[in-house]
């Protein structure tokens, strides 16, 4: 009989309990959903027949999350809690989840109940074909008001023409990963985290299905139009480089222009001696130049503040506790934590 080395068995025990699933979740003052959520989502994990585990990012609720989190870990351990030390936005918290989860194959899901757990089976079935990603693809938008969606219209428009990669239309975070994938997504520093860009760059074999987008199931949206128009200023500026090159050309069609200009008026001038009346021309290009000046400065400026931020290799995010994390997942057969306790 071979003896197995200790660190090796170690290795092969931890093989046996790493979940085969893992489900990230992050939370921002969303206790009103989480008993629905885990209703909807724990006996449809339990019917899959595999292992799983479900990674819960509490990314600084003002709520009681984190409680009603420990209530939902304490009635099934393989529910597991990142806690983290303030608000780092849903991006962050979802790359807290993906450094965490342990799964095969991961799948990101909103706590909102807006993604339907139900897509589930179908996305793993996917995976079992072979693809690596495989992404949800809304087919009803039911709570975007006509300007959002005008305006979203219009970034993917402006995304697909700058940038070095497609955005796959009506598709977020809902999606499975395999581990691959989320090993690539783990190893990438950039502190801008554009997620729909990244699912993107990745590459790999990914495929859509449809899902239909609930209502929000308790409280307000997270997302103020404002916050949209920064992630997509954010996904352009770390996608394309297109907005600082621009302005090459038009410096040279403007120089180009001012060139032709110049001999004009002193042609004339030979010509037809000196007019003084000249105002409006000198305000318009006065006007004009600063204009592009300026803009060109906060293009600059923007890029700059992306690099002063990457620079400075702060953490992403800060973790004040996990919860579980180091338990086994769940096989949808073990006893609940409540039995397993009176038993020893
Ligand atoms: N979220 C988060 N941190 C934030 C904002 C949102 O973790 O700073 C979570 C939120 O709890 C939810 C998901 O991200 O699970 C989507 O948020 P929301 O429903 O507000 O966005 P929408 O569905 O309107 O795009
Ligand atoms: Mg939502």
């Amino acid at each position: 009989m071979r003896l197995i080395p200790e660190a090796e068995r170690a290795s092969t025990l931890a093989r046996a309990e790493r979940a085969q699933l893992s489900i990230v979740v992050p939370f921002y003052n969303e206790a009103t959903n989480i008993p629905a959520l885990f209703a909807r989502l724990v006996p449809i994990l339990d019917g899959l027949g595999i292992a799983w585990e479900v990674v819960a990012v509490n990314d600084g609720s003002a709520d009681d999350t984190f409680d009603r989190l420990m209530a939902a870990h304490r009635g099934k351990p393989a529910i597991k809690i990142i806690d983290l030390s303030r608000n780092f936005g849903k991006e962050r918290a979802l790359s807290a989840g993906l450094a965490k989860a342990s799964g095969d194959a991961v799948i990101m899901i909103d706590a909102d109940l807006q993604h339907p757990p139900e897509t589930i089976p179908a996305m793993i079935e996917k995976w079992r074909e072979g693809y690596e990603v495989v992404y949800a693809v809304r087919i009803a938008r039911t709570d975007q008001t006509r300007l959002a969606r005008v305006l979203s219209r219009l970034f993917y428009a402006m995304f697909d023409r700058l940038s070095e990669v497609p955005l796959p239309r009506g598709t977020g975070d809902f999606r499975l990963l395999d581990r691959k994938v989320v090993d690539v997504i783990n190893g990438m520093p950039e502190r801008t985290r554009f997620m729909k860009g990244i699912y993107s760059w990745v590459g790999f074999r990914q495929t859509g299905i449809p899902y239909e987008e609930a209502a929000r199931h308790e409280g307000q949206s997270k997302w103020p139009l404002w916050g949209l128009f920064q992630l997509g200023v954010d996904g352009l500026t770390a996608f394309s480089n297109f907005p600082l090159r621009v302005w090459t050309f038009v410096g040279a069609v403007v120089s180009g222009l001012a060139f032709l200009y110049i001999v004009f008026r002193l042609l004339r001038t030979l010509i037809y001696g000196i007019d003084v009346p000249g105002y409006e021309s000198i305000i318009m290009t006065t006007l004009f130049l600063g204009g592009v000046q300026l803009l060109t400065l906060g293009i600059l400026g923007d890029y700059i503040g992306r690099i002063f931020s990457e620079v400075k290799g702060r953490p992403l995010y800060v973790i004040r506790t996990t919860v579980g994390l180091d338990e086994a997942p769940s096989t949808g057969r073990e006893p609940a934590a409540a039995d397993r306790a009176t038993k020893i």
